[in-house]
């Protein structure tokens, strides 16, 4: 009997074998942060069509799966790929055809690589961005006489990092047609003793930056694509860019649809009546790597250059508030329409007034908990009594743990010792809806989401300052900044069910990091790298 059987049990077992499921990938011997509700950690996963279909243990995968491909990960760390809730991606991408000025630490040294770009770009433009005052040895804004008599002919705008502030020289001021002493609202046209400066803060950029020729189609799609290979070495797998204009979204979808642009992202449009017409009629936009459901509003400018709204005076200038960049009726118009037409509104508010507004605003028409998942970027400066309109309201703060290591040294005097412990306050921010997006504004931060993490938990410049951490009431935890950056920014894009976690159903996007970032020291953290990024199953950066 045994004897007649066996033949047919060793067939059964051959079948049984070559029935295993088939697979594009298997990922073991790793060490995998799932990010799920448990925050449970499991050594292998399976990914099939771009997505993960199976968590578990190697062996047992192994039994089930046949994988055509097969990353021994060797013990080290897998996380999902990161999310930056906020950037300015298209921007950054455009930056790098620009002159790079971040980091400069004089303005001597940013007039040096404007002539040393000028060499090798001897038409048009010269324009270059990342200059910071703060950091150099005279902490005062320039003025553009040496830019003057360098390029009498060839117009330049050097933009602050923050975006929110410009010295032009002359002859980018005669296009934009500006006079000495010229007004207007929501910005500062700077004039001494009758003579232009250059300077030009806040919406004063605009009435040069408007006369600057547009890139060209093939610059546009470069700084995709520059923006990308940048952003998949750091680890990032979804960006979202806040505030572009609907121009772009064809070319996004273009270049995706190529495969050309494998990044997934979150697209907000600016507040502008053509994006809401465009929005608005054609309604929400979402592809597997495309999420167009927001619009960016801003509500005032920056700290740095004063151009935050506060409640009371400046600490280091009386009599100065700074200001709103619109009419609050304004705010309260956009917040009906995006409301009733059911998207998502995300405003940039920086000081505690433009904080309060906002807040107010958004509870007008929000009425209570909701599940809407509105948003104020930065939400930087609150007053103590406010914080709690963000729980109220199911308001979302978007934060930017770098804002707070590179502010600090200069923040305090801008806000004064009692208000700056109510600034950079995450951890009171995330007590309010118990979840909060992170992300870092570049290119006005790094790209590096290791340095967000970083910021959040050290809450320590590169240079480990200071010793004890900035305000350390406010750091989070190591969970809490991972969730951030993977889960809960997913969240804030209404993708938390296909993203921001290693579990089934997933989009296969996940990185291999060199370093536990949930174990490494402090100071390690900033110098942890990326050896692999994927998207949707497919390698898309690996260390050399
Ligand atoms: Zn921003």
């Amino acid at each position: 009997m045994l004897k007649r059987l066996l033949p047919i049990l060793l067939i059964f077992v051959i079948a049984c074998k070559s029935k295993k499921q088939s697979a594009d990938l298997l990922v073991k011997n790793a060490h995998v942060y799932t990010v799920n509700n448990n925050f449970d950690t499991v050594s292998a996963f399976v990914v099939k069509g771009g997505k993960i279909i199976a968590v578990g243990k190697a062996d047992s995968l192994e039994n089930i799966y046949e994988a055509k491909q097969v990353v021994d990960a060797a013990g080290k760390a897998v996380y999902p790929g990161f999310i930056d809730a906020h950037a300015h991606f298209f921007s950054y991408g455009l930056s790098l055809q620009t002159v790079n000025l971040v980091n400069t630490s004089s303005w001597n040294e940013i007039v040096d690589s404007v002539v040393a770009f000028s060499r090798t770009n001897p038409d048009g433009w010269l324009i270059g961005r990342g200059w910071d005052q703060n950091k150099w040895p005279v902490k005062q804004f320039p003025d553009k006489s040496k830019l003057d008599s360098l390029f009498p002919d060839r117009p330049v705008m050097l933009t602050r990092i923050d975006g929110h502030a410009a010295i032009a020289n002359q002859a980018a001021l005669n296009i934009a047609g500006i006079k000495p002493g010229q007004t207007l609202t929501g910005g500062t046209i700077e004039t001494v003793k009758g003579k232009l400066t250059g300077l030009l803060v806040d919406n004063a950029t605009g009435l040069v930056s408007h006369k600057m020729p547009t890139p060209s189609e093939e610059q546009l799609q470069n700084a995709f694509i520059n923006a990308q290979a940048n952003c998949f070495a750091v680890g990032l797998t979804t960006v979202d860019d806040c505030g572009l204009d609907y121009q772009l979204v064809p070319l996004i979808k273009q270049l995706q649809n190529e495969a050309k642009l494998k990044m997934r992202m979150y697209v907000m449009l600016s507040d502008k009546p053509e994006n809401y017409t465009y929005l608005f009629k054609r309604g929400i936009i979402k592809t597997p790597r495309l999420n167009v459901r927001a619009f960016k509003v801003y509500a005032d400018g920056a700290l740095g250059s004063r151009g935050a709204c506060l409640l009371q005076d400046y600490s280091d200038q009386p009599k100065w508030k700074g200001f709103l960049l619109s009419d609050p009726k304004h705010f309260a118009e956009v917040a009906k329409k995006i409301y009733d037409k059911g998207f998502q509104m995300c405003t940039h508010a920086i000081g505690d007034s433009a904080n309060r507004m906002i807040l107010h605003v958004y509870a007008n028409v929000l009425k209570g908990k909701n599940d809407k998942r509105w948003r104020i970027e930065h939400a930087q400066t609150i007053a103590p009594n406010d914080f709690k309109l963000f729980g109220d309201n199911s308001v979302i703060p978007s934060v930017q743990p770098t804002h707070a290591t590179s502010d600090m040294n200069w923040a305090v005097k801008r806000l004064g010792l009692t208000r700056i412990r109510s600034a950079y306050a995450y951890k009171q921010l995330l007590a309010q809806n118990g979840w909060l997006p992170l992300g870092t504004d570049f290119p006005v931060e790094n790209i590096n989401p290791m340095y967000t993490f970083y910021a959040a938990v050290a809450r320590q410049d590169l240079k480990g300052l200071p010793a004890t951490g900035f305000q350390m009431e406010n750091a989070l935890d190591r969970k809490q900044a991972l969730m951030g950056m993977t889960i809960w920014a997913a969240k804030a894009n209404f993708e938390e069910k296909e993203k921001g976690s290693i579990e089934v159903g997933k989009f296969a996007d996940f990185v291999i990091l060199d370093q536990d970032i949930m174990t490494a020291k402090n100071a390690d953290l900033p110098k942890v790298k990326v050896l692999k990024t994927y998207v949707n199953g497919e390698k898309v950066y690996e260390k050399n």
